[in-house]
C-alpha cells in the first residue's frame, strides 16, 4: 500500500458487515492451491510495495511452505514515500525497514526465505507509471513458460498497482505465463456489488485458521504501517478497517 491518497482512498471505505453481506461476493467459486498454481509451476508474486505480497496473498504464499523452490517474489519498490514530509519516517529510513518488515512477514508464514527467489527492483515509489515499459522488460527476463504470475489488479484505482499489473499483463503475453490478479484497494472503494469488478474472473481461497493466524502475523510485521505518524500526526497507513477487511478467512484471486 501507499499513504499518498487520492480523495477516493481517503477516510474508512466500504465497511467489511457490507462485504459480508453481498451476495456477489457469497456466490464467488473456490479455488485450491493446486487449480492456481499446479505442481511443476511458479508462482510469482510481484509487489508494488513492501506488504502488499501479504496484505493480498499471505494466505496463498503460506500455502507455499515446502515448494519455495516454486516460489518467486518480486517488491518493485521499497515503499519509501508511505510517509511523505515525515521527520520519523524519512524515506531513507523507509527504503532500509521496509524491505526488513517483509522477510520477517515471509518468516511469519513459516516460508523458508533462504530457499525461495526475492528480487527487490527498487523502482521509485508512487511513480512505477514512468518505468513500467521497464519493468516489463525485466519480468520477461525473469519468467518461465507456465508461471503463475500473482499482482495487483490493473484497476486497483492506485496508481502504482495498476501500473505494475499492466505491466504483469504485458510481461506474460510475452512469457508464455499466466496472469492472477488481486483486488488490494479494492475493498477498500468499491461498493458490495460493484458492476466494476469482474466477478466472472473472481475466484476465493479459503484459508484456515492457521493459515489466517500466520497471515495476521505477517501483517502485523509491518510495522511502520501500522501505527500514527508522530511527527505529522498522520494516521497509520494500515488503519484498523482496513485490515480487517484485508483479513478475512479467504483471497480473492481474479483468474
Ligand atoms: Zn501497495
Amino acid at each position: 500500500m501507499n499513504a499518498n491518497k487520492p480523495d477516493h482512498l481517503q477516510g474508512a471505505g466500504t465497511p467489511l458487515s457490507q462485504w459480508q453481506a453481498s451476495p456477489l461476493l457469497q456466490q464467488v467459486p473456490t479455488v485450491s492451491l493446486q487449480e492456481l498454481v499446479p505442481q511443476g509451476h511458479r508462482l510469482v508474486v510481484v509487489a508494488p510495495h513492501p506488504d502488499d505480497e501479504v496484505l493480498g496473498c499471505g494466505g496463498l504464499l503460506a500455502m507455499m511452505t515446502g515448494r519455495e523452490a516454486d516460489l518467486l517474489v518480486v517488491s518493485v519498490t521499497d515503499g519509501d514515500a508511505s510517509h511523505p514530509g515525515s521527520s520519523t519516517w524519512p524515506a531513507a529510513r523507509l527504503r532500509d525497514e521496509r524491505p526488513q518488515e517483509s522477510e520477517r512477514a515471509l518468516a511469519c508464514l513459516k516460508l523458508d526465505v533462504e530457499r525461495l527467489r526475492w528480487h527487490r527492483l527498487g523502482l521509485p515509489d508512487t511513480r512505477v507509471e514512468q518505468f513500467e515499459d521497464q519493468l516489463c522488460s525485466h519480468l520477461v527476463d525473469l519468467l518461465r513458460p507456465g508461471d503463475r504470475v500473482l499482482t495487483t489488479w490493473r484497476h486497483d484505482a492506485h496508481g502504482d498497482h495498476e501500473a505494475v499489473g499492466r505491466a504483469c499483463a504485458n510481461a506474460v503475453a510475452l512469457a508464455n505465463a499466466r496472469l492472477l490478479e488481486m483486488p488490494v484497494w479494492t475493498w477498500h472503494w468499491a461498493s458490495p456489488q460493484d458492476p466494476r469488478l469482474p466477478w466472472q474472473r473472481a475466484r476465493k481461497l479459503l484459508l484456515d485458521d492457521v493459515t489466517l493466524a500466520r497471515k495476521r502475523l505477517a501483517v502485523n510485521a509491518h510495522t511502520s504501517q501500522l501505527h500514527e505518524d508522530a511527527g505529522t500526526g498522520a494516521p497509520a497507513v494500515l488503519t484498523a478497517t482496513t485490515l480487517e477487511r484485508l483479513l478475512q478467512p479467504f483471497e480473492m484471486i481474479f483468474v
